[in-house]
């Protein structure tokens, strides 16, 4: 797997390009597979996002380590010059389970506080293919959009269609009634990084969200300190 990252990552290096205007974002939140998939193109595709987070001079916030998909992007980034700042839990910390660290590395305690901790260091968040890890964060931080806990743009990179059938199930939670269309407005997905990024950019969140009622439960359970960071 680490061979297969290298021979990918060498074949897509050349000069970066800098971009003049200026991102609204300064950190995106990357979420992405530990594993580099069976098809080249999802790992060229995490190659290309760490371009684009790096023409437009965009840092990284991301699950720390150099394993699969997660690896790729985070290199891409740190190479470009961009600050890398990975979030793992003590536990997942052993080189074993990670692979080497790049950037900055921040250990908390366990998966809910990396969580957390990402959300709070992002302005935006992306994910890349990935399984049930890249699965369950993506739609917390949906779920979080929802209730008004933040109104972060939440972006899908679509990678050969990889997640067609995710977005046609969420299609049919709208026409079921249990996703009101404004949340579903919540996902913005595309192809190309380019194209992701891009209408991130121009992202402006539909939904009425139900956090003040929910603050005090969230609180309980987050630290109040955690929700409005989250929500900056
Ligand atoms: P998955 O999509 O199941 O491969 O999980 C990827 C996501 O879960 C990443 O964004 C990480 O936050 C987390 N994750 C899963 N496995 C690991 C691991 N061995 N090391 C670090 N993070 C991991």
């Amino acid at each position: 797997m680490e061979n297969s990252n290298n021979q990918t990552f060498q074949r897509l290096q050349s000069p970066m390009m800098i971009r003049s205007s200026p991102s609204r974002f300064q950190r995106v939140c990357v979420f992405c597979g530990s594993s580099p998939g069976k098809n080249p193109s999802y790992q060229i595709a995490a190659i290309q996002l760490g371009k684009q987070l790096v023409e437009r001079n965009i840092d990284l916030v991301y699950g720390g380590g150099s394993i699969g998909l997660m690896g790729l992007v985070s290199q891409v980034v740190y190479d470009g010059g961009r600050h890398v700042l990975g979030v793992i839990p003590k536990t997942l910390m052993p080189r074993e389970l990670t692979g080497e660290t790049i950037g900055e590395v921040r250990a908390v305690s366990g998966m809910h506080q990396r969580k957390a901790e990402m959300s709070r260091q992002a302005d935006a968040f992306i994910a890349l293919p990935g399984g049930y890890g890249t699965l369950e964060e993506l739609l917390e931080v949906i779920t979080w959009a929802q209730l008004g806990i933040h109104d972060k743009p939440v972006g899908l990179l679509n990678v050969d269609g990889y997640y067609n059938s995710l977005l046609t199930f969420i299609d049919k939670a709208v026409d079921e009634g249990f996703v009101t269309p404004a949340a579903r407005h919540i996902i913005v997905s595309a192809p190309t990084a380019h194209e992701l990024l891009s209408k991130l950019e121009e992202y402006v969140p539909k939904h009425s969200g139900v956090a003040s009622k929910l603050s005090w439960e969230m609180g309980q359970q987050l630290g109040h300190s955690t929700i409005s960071d989250i929500a900056r």
